[in-house]
């Protein structure tokens, strides 16, 4: 497979959402840096953009949903995504079910980008009817 350059913006909560730019092969980002052409960054990253490779390659990267057994054991197992998905939707519908709504659901996305995936959170809340949202700068 041949290799194929890419563009994303850095998904950390900072408003100048930098732009990098990958080189991926066979499935794989074998290089990332700052994109030249991106209006704020002009191809400088953070100490934190510029880890990416070593976050993505390290060997204690976390893959899979684990659940601690019992809570602060330190004691992890490996569960599958629809039983974590399945999970937290319980908790929060137990939550729903004890108070009567989706108010003790927080929610807070004024900070950092405003990017589409980071949206995905703020169409769940509004799907969910009555949340409690907070508001303001976080600066
Ligand atoms: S590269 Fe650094 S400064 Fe830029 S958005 Fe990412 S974390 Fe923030």
């Amino acid at each position: 497979m041949a290799a194929k350059f890419y563009r994303h913006t850095c998904p950390r909560n900072c408003y100048s959402t930098c732009g990098l730019i990958s080189l991926v092969e066979g499935g794989k980002i074998k290089e990332l840096a700052g994109d030249p052409a991106h209006g704020y960054s002009r191809g400088h990253l953070c100490r934190f953009g510029y880890c990416y490779l070593d976050i993505f390659n390290h060997p204690d990267r976390v893959l899979y949903p684990l659940r601690q057994e019992p809570r602060g054991s330190g004691n992890w197992l490996r569960i599958g995504w629809d039983e974590v998905l399945t999970l937290i939707a319980g908790k929060m519908l137990e939550l729903k079910e004890r108070y009567g709504s989706f108010l003790p659901v927080f929610f807070y996305s004024y900070s950092g980008n405003i990017g589409l995936l980071h949206q995905a959170w703020n169409w769940l809340a509004r799907s969910l009817g009555e949340v409690t949202i907070a508001s303001g700068s976080l600066c």
